[in-house]
């Protein structure tokens, strides 16, 4: 087995060049290997006598996939990929595409998986003359057709995987469980604060988050602030849509949000209608209870936004203080009299109020 730099593979091209041996090239992000990468490789070693497979690095896979990627760190991708006996040779690579790859290892065959469109294969200019591209279709996505399941991909994977998190009430991939600190906490309201509220939203494609939302954000973390959401979902109750469509579309919000890194420590949520008569629901105070005892919100120095009434009389069972924001419903419910202690056109706006009167 090769050494695992690009110079290193270099020099072993050379070796096998002067063997006559005809070189396959191909280049991926291999996070959490799962068996249509081992098929799609063991394909493409049997177009050439040798294989060489070029990994992205852990920098260039954030650029190029952005949260929570990658999963497993560069040096692990590298090992797993390396010890395939279909592969003859990997290294890892920072560049977003395959061009310098190409110039230097003057590949026979350039190959890629079928979910790549010719015109995304920019770098096969820089092929040498008589070398092919071969598309290969990965093995895994035939049977998917076949069985009407979903397709083996690792984005596949790791959203099952995050979406089986947000089931157990914790936000995903947060470090190893640390010990609990106590931590200055903003409470957040879901929809008509951080999104847009349409009835019973729960399409990722209808998410819009407030452009301001970001910023503001931004600011309290830098202040100190941990962010949890508390939000009535009756639309589960009611079977407008499910719990799974509710993880789903905190999931595109996590997303979202974490690629202007802000990080949602929790979700709280009641999935009750009003006529269940609920403890959670609010203006009901149970899910702030829990994030007192379980998510290590300090009550003394936490604050809850939302845009309705029963939001505010929420944060007044609770004990803590609130703030009403003039997006979405804009306090203009009616459902309960009750007086915020201070009114924000948004959220950016309540950040100095925030940052003066709660910590
Ligand atoms: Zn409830």
């Amino acid at each position: 087995m090769s050494d695992s730099t690009r110079a290193k593979v270099l020099e072993l091209c050379g070796l096998w060049r002067r063997g006559s041996k005809r070189i396959a090239f191909s280049s991926g992000a291999f996070d959490i290997l799962h068996a249509g990468h081992v098929s799609y490789l063991e394909q493409a070693k049997k177009l050439a006598d040798k294989l060489v497979v070029a990994i992205n690095s852990d920098a260039s896979v954030r650029r190029l996939k952005g949260w929570p990627r990658p999963i497993i760190p560069e040096q692990q991708r590298l090992q797993l990929v390396r010890s395939l006996r279909f592969v003859d040779a990997a290294y890892l690579f920072d560049e977003e595409n395959n061009k310098e790859n190409i110039l230097a290892l003057k590949p026979d065959i350039y190959i890629k998986a079928a979910d790549y469109s010719p015109q995304k294969l920019g770098s096969a200019k820089f092929l040498p003359l008589g070398a092919k591209v071969v598309i290969i279709r990965l093995q895994t996505e035939k049977n998917a057709k076949k069985t009407h399941e979903q397709k083996i991909s690792s984005s596949a994977i790791i959203d099952k995987i995050l979406v089986s998190s947000l089931r157990q009430g914790h936000l995903p991939l947060c470090e190893a469980e640390k010990e609990m600190q106590f931590l200055p906490t903003v409470f957040l309201d879901r929809d008509g604060v951080i999104n847009k509220e349409i009835d019973y939203l729960h399409k990722a494609e209808d998410l819009v988050i407030y452009p301001e939302v970001f910023p503001a954000l931004q600011k309290l973390r830098d202040l100190g602030f941990q962010f949890i959401i508390i939000t009535n979902q009756p639309g589960i109750g009611l079977g407008y849509f499910t719990k799974e469509d509710f993880f789903r579309l905190n999931l595109a919000i996590f997303k979202q949000l974490q690629e202007h890194g802000i990080h949602m420590a929790r979700v709280y949520y009641c999935p009750h209608t009003l006529a269940e008569s609920c403890q959670c629901r609010k203006p009901g105070s149970l899910l702030f209870k829990r994030a007192f005892n379980e998510a290590g919100a300090l009550r003394a120095k936490s604050v809850f936004i939302g845009d309705r009434t029963s939001d505010i009389e929420a944060a007044k069972r609770a004990g803590i203080k609130s703030i009403l924001v003039k997006t979405g419903k804009a306090g203009k419910d009616g459902a309960f009299k009750v007086l915020p202690d201070v009114t924000c056109n948004t959220l950016l706006e309540a950040v100095p109020w925030i940052e003066n009167e709660v910590l």
